[in-house]
């Protein structure tokens, strides 16, 4: 292990914008490893100013898939982070792509976004689609990806495009689908071996976040016949021991939608509104945190397990510190890994990128998602060890595997110079 710290710990407990225990003096190069990244590459274009990174991460698989982030603090080892769990999650979703994730340094709003995207979407070119395939991601929208696809000069270049261009739109809400399936299908499975002992329809289900991964999985679960009981966003928590009316606040916030720009449960005229720290104190069953990474940490966790969580099901990326994850499986709460559960997002771009339809997005993610949640639960009940290792594993076994098939042309090509075929081949360039 050629790098000075963890990989691993970084990976899960810092990020340069949320954790203050960022490592800004970590060099992106002390962080490469037998994985990646196979390339870092940052741009800058004096014109716009625009400065942007761009991590292939590992292409073992396919070409490294991965968001470009639009946000005033990026830094390479960020997106770095992100590219190697990106490597992950494509593998354990048996995607043919590999790992990694741009970055453009700015604040959307304050720039003449389209100008930078494009300065970006340029800069990048030579790695665009055959290495590189961007996607939707923090601060970038639908149309910086038409943008980006039109510099680049082909569909392929992106996903997350307008319906119009052959885009899955995001706002369908495929990795709340995704995380929903995952969640009925962990209780169901962690019930029949002993192992929860939670009545599916007696399950209180709480949800921090109500973006558009949150707000969908409240959705999916509700229509499974589930009890969202609690919903907290950045304005504040709202909770009904007898389970909220999802689709009304849905449509109480749709609504909204038209005369405020992001409309927020603060804003809800309906409900009874606590601070947002409240959703970590409801009595339920399972937690749900699908805002942004880190929520449960050293501060979280305590309130958690005082009301007896028996299973986290991670929507977000990283939302668990790593302390605050022992913490948890010490109190015998299990946790479902964030690249397991919240693939959905990632494999809808795979069915748009293959040309396919809405309705073959959901079926896959529905496929998928069943199949690995089963692997998982099933290999890690068996193997005592946590669905996140286990996951790991298989992602990781996978990814090596691809590499190893890569080099093995190579050997078997070298193997077959050094016999006569050799020889055989100097004779007929001779004869020439
Ligand atoms: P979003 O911006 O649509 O929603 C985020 C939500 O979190 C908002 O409701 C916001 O108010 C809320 N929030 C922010 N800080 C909070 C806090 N301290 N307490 C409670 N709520 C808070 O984002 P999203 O697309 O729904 O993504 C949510 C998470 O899921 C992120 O970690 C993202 O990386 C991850 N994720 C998203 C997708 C996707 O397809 N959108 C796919 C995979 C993973």
């Amino acid at each position: 292990m050629g790098y000075r710290i963890s990989l691993l710990e970084i990976v899960r407990g810092d990020d340069a914008t949320l954790n203050p225990h960022f490592r800004k003096d970590v060099d992106v190069w002390s962080l490469a490893d037998e994985w990646g990244p196979e390339k870092v590459i940052q741009v800058y274009d004096p014109h716009t100013r625009m400065q942007g990174v761009l991590v292939i991460d590992n292409t073992a698989m396919g070409p490294g898939k991965g968001g470009i982030r639009f946000q005033p603090k990026i830094t390479p080892q960020e997106i770095f982070l992100l590219a190697r769990t990106m490597t992950w999650k494509c593998a354990l979703a048996g995607l043919p792509f590999g790992g990694a994730k741009g970055g453009i340094k700015g604040n959307p709003l304050e720039v003449d976004r389209v100008a930078w995207v494009r300065a970006f979407a340029k800069a990048i070119k030579p790695y665009v689609p055959l290495q590189y395939i961007g996607a939707t991601d923090m601060g970038t929208t639908e149309m910086d990806m038409a943008v980006f696809a039109h510099e680049i000069g082909d569909m392929k270049a992106c996903t997350g495009k307008p319906t119009e261009l052959g885009g899955i739109p995001h706002e369908l809400g495929t990795t709340g689908y995704g995380v929903a399936i995952a969640t009925d299908l962990s209780i169901k499975i962690l019930n029949k071996l002993n192992l929860l002992n939670i009545e599916p329809k007696d399950a209180r289900i709480a949800i921090q976040g109500f973006g558009n991964v949150g707000s969908f999985t409240a959705k999916f679960l509700d229509e499974m016949g589930y009890k969202v009981v609690a919903i907290s966003d950045a304005s504040a928590c709202i909770c009904d021991p007898n389970g909220l009316d999802v689709p009304k606040i849905m449509d109480e916030l749709r609504l909204l939608r038209t005369k405020m720009k992001a409309p927020m449960l603060n804003d809800l005229k309906t409900a009874q509104k606590e601070p947002k720290e409240k959703i970590f104190e409801k009595k339920v069953d399972i937690f749900v945190p699908a805002a942004t990474s880190y929520t449960i940490n050293e501060q979280t966790v305590h309130n958690l397990i005082s009301s007896k969580i028996k299973m986290v099901v991670e929507a977000a990326n990283i939302p668990t510190t790593k302390d605050a994850e022992n913490t948890l499986r010490q109190n015998g709460t299990w946790i479902i890994p964030d690249f397991l559960v919240n693939a959905g997002g990632l494999i809808g771009s795979y069915v748009e990128y293959i040309g396919g339809t809405e309705m073959q997005a959901f079926e896959l993610i529905k496929y998928k998602i069943t199949t690995n949640v089963k692997r998982v639960l099933i290999e890690s009940v068996h193997s005592n060890c946590s669905p996140r290792s286990v996951a790991e594993e298989i992602a990781k076994r996978r990814v090596k595997k691809a590499m190893l098939l890569r080099e093995g042309a190579i050997d078997v090509a070298r193997e077959a110079y050094a016999r006569e075929e050799l020889e055989e081949y100097t004779w007929r360039g001779d004869e020439l």
